[in-house]
């Protein structure tokens, strides 16, 4: 007997004939004798329309209201989905985030999971009850409700799963799995059967939507299995895994190619060349949760220096606010900001290690006619900064330069 975490994505629940969809199938797996616990996360695209709701109500509304109303998305979905469940059979018990044992930093629309205690989603599952939970939500220090950021359901998924210390996290999704490259703008790309936590972490990062990228990175340190897998169609997804089990499957080094247009670069001119001007900056970034991501610094040009770095386009008036005053007091030049941006990079273990792979992708961009405008790369990726309206044709020639278009891949 299995205990399983199953957790379906909002394109999953959109609908009444979906949620009966997803009923259908966590009986069957009930009846089957593996022990269950399931998220869910908002309905279709209630999340957003919760948003606008609340700009249309006010402005700038506050973050711990904001969170009371965001979070009514999953608690609903939980509803009805256990509602449903228990119509097919098995007795299914909705659970709030914070009746789930998840304990947040308390930190407004976008809290980390600091502990989960399991016991009550264990005390349902004894009791030959299904627990049904709603996903992105918490409790927060002070006893408030806080979200988790956007598409955390599957953090809670996967943080489920490591308390319980389940067999499998399944994420249902409105995709067959992970893909080479996002298919709605690679139509070339494959379905990958099997990927590597830090891949999966990387593609994750560069903006595959298929699975919130903390979620992955919790998986990869419980060694949790998880597979990602169609709510819609039988078929048996993508599995992530250590990266020694994939290897040996794969072929290709280059595995994947994703894209992001999320994203904004913030620059601070003339940065004096001293220690501690780059801990200046960031710092304050960081106690405000402001996530940076591609950082350039270059090479200081009679003792001042540029630095660069990227952050999601919701971040950026913040960013800026934060910076522009930093940098007025470290004698540094202007602060400015780009929202027109995007990122494309490929991902696969060995990248780093294998000569010519940097300037094979190089190349191919450079025969596109596309700009690099900043680079970052890691053990397992590369990342090429280029301006957004060329994002997608970037991920297409990337895509095909290492030979994963349908057809030529392994
Ligand atoms: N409903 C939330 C969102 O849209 C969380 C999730 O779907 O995972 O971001
Ligand atoms: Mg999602």
């Amino acid at each position: 007997m299995a205990t399983l975490v199953f957790k379906f994505g909002g394109t999953s629940v959109a609908t009444r004939e979906r949620i009966a969809a997803v009923a259908e199938r966590v009986a069957d797996a009930a009846a089957g004798g593996d022990r269950l616990a399931v998220v869910v996360s908002a309905r279709g695209d209630a999340t957003d329309r919760l948003i606008e709701e609340a700009e249309h109500t006010v402005p700038r509304p506050r973050a711990r209201e904001l969170d009371m109303l965001m979070s009514t998305g999953e608690t609903a979905s939980a509803a009805l989905v256990a509602m449903a469940v228990s119509a097919h059979g098995p007795e299914a018990v909705a659970l709030s985030g914070i009746q789930a044992g998840v304990v947040t930093d308390g930190v407004y629309g976008r809290g980390r999971i600091e502990r989960l205690d399991p016991s009550r989603v264990r005390r349902e599952m004894d009791a030959g009850r299904i627990p049904i939970i709603a996903g992105f939500q918490g409790l927060g220090p002070g006893g408030d409700m806080v979200t988790l950021g956007r598409g955390a359901s599957d953090t809670t998924a996967v943080s489920l799963a490591a308390a319980l210390r389940a067999d499998r996290c399944d994420i249902f999704t409105d995709v067959e799995g992970v893909y080479t490259a996002d298919p709605r703008c690679v139509p070339q790309a494959n379905k990958l059967d099997a990927i590597g936590y830090g891949e999966m972490l990387e593609m994750a990062q560069l903006g595959a939507k298929v699975m919130q990228h903390r979620s992955v990175g919790i998986a990869q340190r419980f060694r949790l299995p998880v597979v990602v897998r169609s709510s819609f169609v039988d078929s048996p997804g993508t599995s992530m895994m250590a990266a020694e089990a994939v290897e040996i499957e794969s072929v290709a080094l280059v595995r994947g190619v994703a894209h992001d247009t999320d994203v904004a670069r913030i620059t601070v001119r003339a940065v004096r060349d001293r220690p501690g001007l780059a801990h200046g900056i960031f710092q304050p970034l960081a106690d405000h949760g402001i996530n940076i991501d591609v950082i350039v610094q270059n090479l200081s040009e009679a003792g001042t220096t540029d630095i660069s770095f990227t952050v999601s386009k919701a971040d950026m008036a913040a960013a800026v606010d934060l910076v522009r005053p930093i940098a007025a007091e470290i004698g540094a030049g202007d602060v400015s900001a780009d929202a027109s941006l995007g990122k494309v990079g490929i991902v696969g273990v060995g990248i780093q290690s294998t000569p010519g792979i940097a300037a094979r992708a190089f190349g191919a961009l450079a025969e596109a006619g596309i700009n690099i405008l900043g680079i970052t790369t890691s053990e397992i990726r590369i990342t090429c900064l280029v301006a957004e309206a060329e994002v997608e044709h970037a991920a297409r020639t990337l895509h095909t330069a290492f030979g994963l278009d349908a057809d030529s891949a392994q």
